[in-house]
């Protein structure tokens, strides 16, 4: 089959690619409540949906179904994260043979996480050390997939510097990935510095804005203490200004937000990717009250 590259049509000139990251729920109430989030969510024309892999291959069968489910009742493109955790390049064959049944229509190919109590990545027996490895089987095996990849617009954690990590990104764009999703961040001067050094290395692939709306501080610090993302001075001191009033803090993490947005489309960003975390409160109210330019759909 040959590669579509319909994933890069959502991103151009005059267009703003909207996409919403899910995780696959636990029960069955949590997969009800997903969908009814999902469905005041799908008003806002997202160009795609994407589900992530649990940590260690935890969620294979969850991820699939939770896409499969989306792109039937939504008819929406939808991505499956996948990670080389735990997994031999077969099994990451057999995951994507098994996407291309239930017709995925793109992969967030990933190295993922130590699991649960290990310190450091290992690489599994026959699988992958880096990401860029599983792009290049995606693109030497199966075609029909377009691929997204992670950026990190404040440096991943193991990385030894931002430029080695960006030298590593467009490792990854080079292997054949077509779009980069970034680390969710709450400095866009961050994000945008980032973005320029990306282009300053060679790297043109869309580099499309990751965002959580934070809606409470326990939240924001458990969030940015695991990504290391860094938290604007007055925006922390508003959040903590408010603490144990949720609505006020709700409000403050809403604002930030909506700004962050504006400001990311003012600067010619190709699209945003909202982490809703399985909710849609946060990004209805952020998308219900600016006008984007024209989605991709
Ligand atoms: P890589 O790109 O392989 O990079 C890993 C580290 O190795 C980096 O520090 C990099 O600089 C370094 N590196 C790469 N190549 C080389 C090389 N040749 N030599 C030396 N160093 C090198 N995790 C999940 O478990 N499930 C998910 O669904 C999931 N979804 C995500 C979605 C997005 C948009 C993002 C931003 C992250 C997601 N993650 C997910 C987290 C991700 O798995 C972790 O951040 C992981 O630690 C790194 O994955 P990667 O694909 O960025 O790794």
């Amino acid at each position: 089959m040959a590669r579509t590259r319909r994933l890069l049509d959502n991103y151009g000139p005059g267009k703003i690619g909207l996409s919403f990251e899910l995780f696959p729920p636990k029960t069955p109430e949590g997969e009800t409540d997903l969908f009814q989030n999902l469905r005041e969510l799908v008003a806002f024309g997202p160009s795609f949906i994407t589900c992530t892999y649990g940590a260690g291959g935890s969620t294979r069968d969850k991820t699939l179904d939770i896409a499969g489910r989306v792109k039937r009742e939504f008819g929406l493109p939808v991505a499956s994260h996948l990670t080389c955790v735990g997994a031999t390049a077969d099994d990451l064959r057999q995951y994507l043979r098994e996407a291309r049944d239930r017709d995925i229509d793109y992969i967030v190919a990933l190295r993922g996480d130590p699991p649960k109590g290990e310190e450091a990545f290992r690489v599994t027996e026959g699988g992958y050390a880096y990401a860029c490895e599983l792009v290049g089987l995606l693109r030497a095996e199966f075609p029909e997939f377009d691929v997204a990849v992670a950026g990190y617009p404040e440096m991943h954690p193991e990385a030894v510097s931002l430029d080695a990590d960006i030298d590593n990104l467009k490792r990854k764009i080079d292997c054949g990935a077509d779009i980069v999703i970034t680390q969710l961040f709450y400095s866009n001067a961050r994000f945008l510095e980032f973005r320029d050094r990306c282009a300053g290395a060679g790297i043109n692939a869309p580099i499309v804005p990751g965002l959580l709306p934070v809606t409470n501080l326990t939240q924001v610090k458990r969030i940015t203490s695991m990504c290391g993302a860094h938290l604007p001075e007055e925006f922390q001191a508003r959040l903590e200004a408010s603490e144990g009033q949720p609505q006020e803090q709700f409000e403050i993490g809403v604002e930030h937000a909506s700004r962050q947005v504006e400001e990311l489309v003012r600067e010619g960003t190709p699209g945003v990717h909202f982490y809703v975390l399985n909710k849609s409160r946060a990004a209805a109210r952020i998308l219900g009250q600016m006008s984007l330019p024209e989605s991709a759909r």
